[in-house]
């Protein structure tokens, strides 16, 4: 099987069934609360997570505890599977999103049967009992939608927009929804809000690989009303089909696994903890326990569409998996932006995932002359308008592996000075959810979520070049050796 036949999440699992070692399939029964993201951290969630913990397969939870509804998680938690999804490479992802934005395909509304609408349930009913969402930690506020894609339309200009934001489940038929201050859907919301009216609004769960990488760009990339769908087009070279709601007047993704259609109600809000009380979220990308938001817009659930033998589909919260979703993007628009300034001279760069895929990027910068020393640090600043919760920038030359986090220390051991090779930015708003990032860390952060941003140099100055220049080892065909 190709990667250009996957159209949703069950064509990308029977092509990953079909690599070896990209998916592991368990008939082991597995208890949805704790113990299903307890296995996949040791199996597949990676780093930031704490050890012990590696990259590794997806993994498909046959039978979970409770319920009929199978769980996978891990589909994108590994950067070599994410690139198998797209039929890309590893070093070749930002340039095929870049590609993708730069030819985008508007999606297509289908008319008649929806496949995420083979089966259709109204009210009465009781989310919890329906769907295995799974409580990550034993002190998370309550299970998780965590790989939701809610799609919401601007009530004065009809533009849309794709998001995936963390709903925590408060009831039978009610969510609470978290939106980081500025999210665009957030921002539809409190214009309907002004209004006194509801916002119609989609949740998609369980799609192409391709739908959720289209949907985690950011601003400056994506605007306000920009619709990452049509990446998601581009990518795959063909149209995201929507299908109309059944019970409010939005759109969901027609191929998705389970669509919940719900509106976001005018003035109500709800304690994130409310019915544990445990003062904590779910796990942050950064690796932390997220606090529990004191009062977040509450989603009431109209109806649940699914597709017949649906398939849940989660994330851990942090780990390899985050770091693809949101670095990936990051990467694209960072080459965008430092090419269009420089041409030629970013060869690459990685979202690392020690940031989660936002707050630490390594540039692989290539000085052509003299006149080209001081702009590798020009392309780090760059970076930061490209991406303003980007935090750490390493600088290493064209011959320095990015991915290889051993090369990249040894660049910063032999090609750095730290009273001269760093570059410190103080009091740059940056992103709320690292800990550092607050004023009793340090005297220069005037408020939580402004850091120093900072520039590690780890490029040879152009004049010392010569002294630079690696060992070279013979180059061989090792297959002979071995066998
Ligand atoms: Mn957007």
């Amino acid at each position: 099987m190709s990667p250009s036949e996957i159209t949703d999440l069950r064509s990308a699992l029977e092509f990953l069934a079909s690599i070896p070692g990209q998916l592991v399939s368990t008939r082991e029964p597995v208890d949805p609360f704790a113990e299903l993201a307890g296995v996949y951290k040791l199996v597949g969630a990676g780093t930031p997570v704490a050890p012990p913990t590696r990259t590794g397969p997806a993994m498909l939870f046959e039978c979970v505890k409770g319920y009929s509804m199978p769980v996978v998680t891990g589909i994108l938690a590994s950067r070599e599977r994410t690139a198998l999804l797209l039929d890309s490479r590893v070093d070749r992802l930002p340039f095929d999103l870049l590609a993708a934005l730069e030819h985008p395909r508007a999606p297509v509304t289908i008319a008649g049967d929806a496949p995420c609408q083979e089966v259709v349930i109204r009210p009465p009913f009781d989310l919890r009992r329906l769907i295995p969402a799974p409580t990550n930690t034993l002190l998370d506020a309550g299970p998780y939608f965590n790989m939701g894609l809610l799609r919401a339309e601007d009530p004065e200009t009809g533009e849309s927009d794709v998001t995936i934001h963390r709903l925590c489940i408060q009831g039978p038929d009610r969510l609470s929804v978290y939106f980081v201050p500025g999210r665009h859907i957030d921002q539809f919301r409190m214009k309907a809000e002004r209004m006194g009216r509801a916002l119609a609004v989609s949740i998609s769960m369980g799609m192409d690989p391709a739908i959720y990488l289209a949907a985690c760009f950011e601003p400056p990339t994506t605007p306000l009303g920009f619709d990452e769908l049509t990446i998601a087009g581009g990518l795959r070279r063909r149209p995201v089909e929507l299908a109309e709601c059944v019970s409010v007047a939005a759109k969901a993704v027609a191929r998705a696994e389970i669509v919940l259609e719900g509106e976001i109600l005018p003035g109500e809000r709800v304690r994130e903890d409310e019915h544990t009380r445990t003062g904590y979220a779910m796990p942050e990308f950064p690796g932390y326990l997220g606090i529990a938001q004191a009062a977040l817009p509450v989603i009431q659930v109209k109806a649940i569409t699914h597709r017949r033998d649906p398939i849940l589909q989660t994330i851990v919260g942090p780990g390899e998996e985050h770091t693809n979703l949101a670095g990936i993007p990051t990467e694209a628009s960072i080459l965008r932006l430092v090419e269009s300034s420089m041409p030629g001279r970013l060869r690459n760069v990685y979202c690392h995932s020690a940031g989660g895929g936002k707050y630490l990027a390594i540039l692989q910068f290539r000085k052509e002359s003299e006149r080209d020393e001081g702009r590798q640090r020009q392309a780090a600043l760059t970076a930061f308008a490209a991406f303003a919760e980007l935090k750490h920038v390493i600088l290493v030359d064209e011959d320095v592996n990015l991915y290889d986090s051993n090369d990249v220390l040894w660049a910063m051991t032999t090609r750095y000075q730290g009273d001269v090779s760093t570059v410190f930015l103080p009091g740059v708003r940056c992103h709320p959810l690292d800990p550092s990032q607050s004023p009793d860390f340090s005297p220069s952060i005037p408020a939580q979520g402004v850091s120093c941003k900072t520039i590690f140099d780890c490029t040879v100055p152009y004049r010392l070049k010569e002294r630079f220049q690696r060992a070279e080892f013979m180059e061989v065909d090792v297959r002979k050796w071995l066998g």
